[in-house]
């Protein structure tokens, strides 16, 4: 087989890869020199991908219970619990919990059965967890979610704030591009993270800024810059609306940033028109991540650093198609292309799909998702290429959710997960290098990931078993027999979008042949500043969002500290595919809590030594790593380890707390105690 363009399997960044195949399952991969993300850069969990596509722990055949079954058994008995499901206990009794692993072309077809034909919203993804804040940060200022720049404002840019983001890290090749622009023209970077992370190690200014501390930060910059006469008052009175008084009110809020860094960073901010704002999960991943993103927004509308080349801000998203996910509508709160539940909508909507029953109202969000899992309203759920028994806050409710649900049907490639060890029924899932579909990375680029490989055992394309499973359901409009089908007919629904006056727009795809999408190469939706032209709010004009920083939680004498999560430069998620990669297991071997010198001498720790980290959702145990990177009074620990990869449980320890307007759930600032053991 001759050499395949692909996208890599993990991160926003959405890398082109040059794929070999070899003998069995061998895999030669080299960056892609022509995609336009890369340009032929990869880090090293995309370099290492053919490490993680072997046959070992892969779920080969549908399974009931812990017996072999073939298809049609296993979709006969899916489809028919669900039936009963909605016929006994109504639509609001199914859910569907799904990951932005998936292809735009599964999202597809899961939003289309669930909203359209089912006749409920309970369709929710991991993406939740990840950049649902950015989402509604986006809809609240812009009037949709669109993420005004690219990766080529980053390079143009004279300086570069990143927000919440290991860049160096957790979006690797961003970083490089950060990099080589920063030596061709001297951008500066600055880190806003309480964490010294090796990103911030490497950059001109670092604002440990205190836990959730980034709204009175950004006001804090706002009002500096009113005060130094700089607000483009211009481009406001003609493109935005905003609360009376709110920039003139804005006074100095506390944000724990020393008084000689703050004046630094807001003398770099006045002195550089070309600003980027990245945000990533350490904006996004908080009780006030919305909030977050708008303050970040603000001071790009209010200075005019917006929709002009080098300025902007830009969410940064987790997964490789957290964004294809969303513009299909896999979050609960959104129907599909982009658009809401407003009768209009909605009409649109029942019409292109010629839906039974489409969905009335907003579904339930992830967090609130498990809880009705838990007590019973939701008895039927499926659970699409994630792991939410270890990767969802207060995990360990989640596993007991699961545990008592009637019903519980997972489509995975990996045989064992935690989660898939409570499932009823299995679903072998094609993997990456099998499966064939397009993904959109963080700059709106959509690009395909392609076959490379046969399947492993019996597994399918979930598209294919949502379809097999809506048929069974006798649903009509599921008789799609290639991606390339499915694809056509949601950009032929991107006329939708135009219609009620938003910016998603695939309708050149509408009409594409299979020949057409299998030799699609990669290009972005909206060009570049696809809000140049005017917002999506019906007055054409933004909004500047009145934003208040939240009042610090008093301490908890039980629980003291504050426990910030992330993740490690190689692993990804909960390491089902990272996990088997003897390359990638080099860097970090163990999960490690890094405490600061003063925390490790008040709390009795030694460097190297085993503590418990516990909180009021649960206990786990981690390496001691003492760390004079962490700010006194905060600890760290990494996402990825499990019950089955033993201690380090992140999951357990986090709170269900969520953000009010986007349902994120608050991973980086839990009360939190240590103790060595
Ligand atoms: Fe893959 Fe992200 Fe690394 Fe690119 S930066 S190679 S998309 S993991």
């Amino acid at each position: 087989m001759s050499a395949v363009r692909t996208t890599c399997a993990y991160c926003g960044v959405g890398c082109g890869i040059v794929a070999q195949p070899g003998e069995g399952r061998a895999l030669t991969i080299k960056g892609d020199k022509e995609h336009p993300a890369n340009f032929g850069r990869l880090c090293s969990k995309g370099t290492w991908l053919g490490e993680t596509v072997g046959l070992e722990g892969r779920l080969l055949h549908p399974m009931i219970g812990e017996r072999r079954a073939g298809w049609d058994e296993a979709l006969d008995l899916v489809a028919k619990r669900m039936g009963d499901c909605i016929a006994q206990h109504g639509p609001e009794s199914v859910a569907f919990y799904v990951s932005g692993q998936l292809l735009t072309e599964d999202y597809y077809i899961a939003n289309k059965l669930l909203k359209g034909f089912v006749g409920t919203a309970n369709i929710d993804t991991n993406s939740r967890l990840c950049m649902a804040s950015a989402v509604a940060a986006h809809n609240r200022a812009f009037g949709e979610d669109v993420v005004p720049g690219t990766y080529e404002d980053l390079e143009a840019a004279d300086l570069i704030l990143l927000v919440g983001s290991n860049t160096a890290w957790c979006h690797p090749v961003i970083w490089q591009r950060i990099e080589a622009a920063r030596e061709a023209h001297g951008a500066k970077l600055v880190v806003i993270d309480p964490r010294r992370t090796e990103t911030a190690e490497r950059a001109d200014l670092h604002v440990p800024v205190a836990p959730d501390g980034d709204i009175a930060l950004f006001n804090a910059l706002l009002a500096e810059m009113r005060d130094r006469g700089l607000l483009d008052l211009g481009f406001m009175d003609a493109h935005c609306e905003l609360p009376v008084d709110f920039l003139a009110d804005l006074s100095a809020q506390d944000h724990g940033v020393d008084p000689d860094v703050f004046a630094r960073l807001a003398e770099l901010v006045a002195a550089n028109r070309r600003m980027v704002t990245l945000f990533s999960q350490g904006a996004n991943q908080s009780v006030c991540g919305t909030d977050k993103g708008n303050a970040v927004i603000n001071l790009h509308l209010a200075t005019g650093r917006i929709n002009r080349t080098g300025a902007g801000p830009f969410s940064m998203t987790g997964q490789p198609n957290a964004m294809g996910g969303r513009e299909v509508g896999g979050l609960a709160n959104m129907l599909a292309c982009h658009l809401g539940f407003s009768d209009e909508e909605r009409a649109s909507v029942t019409r292109f799909w010629n839906a039974p029953a489409l969905c009335a109202e907003p579904g339930l969000k992830a967090v609130d998702m498990f809880r009705a899992v838990h007590d019973g309203r939701i008895r039927f759920i499926w659970v699409m290429g994630t792991n939410p028994a270890v990767s969802m806050p207060d995990a360990g409710f989640v596993r007991e959710a699961l545990d008592r649900c009637e019903t519980v049907v997972v489509s995975e490639v990996i045989a064992e997960t935690d989660t898939a060890k409570l499932a009823d029924i299995r679903l072998p899932a094609m993997g990456w290098g099998e499966k064939d579909g397009t993904v959109t990375n963080s700059e709106r680029m959509i690009s395909r990931q392609r076959t490379l490989m046969s399947p492993a055992g019996e597994a399918r394309a979930d598209w294919r078993i949502m379809c097999d499973v809506a048929r069974r359901l006798g649903y009509g409009g599921f008789d799609f027999d290639h991606p390339g089908m499915i694809f056509a007919e949601y950009a032929a629904m991107t006329q939708l979008s135009v219609d009620h006056g938003k910016m998603l727009d695939l309708t050149a795809w509408a009409c594409c042949s299979i020949e057409d999408y299998d030799a699609m190469t990669p290009f972005r939706w909206g060009g570049e500043h696809p809000l140049q032209g005017g917002f999506s709010h019906a007055d054409g004009k933004a909004r500047i969002v009145a934003v208040d920083a939240p009042k610090a939680a008093a301490v908890d004498p039980d629980f003291p500290l504050r426990l910030n999560t992330g993740r490690y430069r190689d692993q990804w998620h909960t390491m089902t595919r990272t996990g088997l990669s003897a390359k990638l297991s080099i860097h970090r071997r163990e999960p490690l809590v890094e405490v600061h010198p003063a925390d490790a001498d008040r709390f009795g720790l030694s460097d190297g030594g085993f503590a418990q980290v516990g909180t009021r959702w649960g206990a786990s145990v981690y390496r001691v790593a003492v760390s004079d990177g962490q700010r006194s009074g905060e600890i760290f620990v990494p996402m990825h380890w499990t019950d089955l990869t033993g201690k380090g449980r992140t999951g357990k320890l986090v709170h269900p707390a969520t953000d009010p307007v986007s349902g994120q759930p608050g991973f980086k600032n839990v009360s939190a105690t240590i103790a060595p053991v």
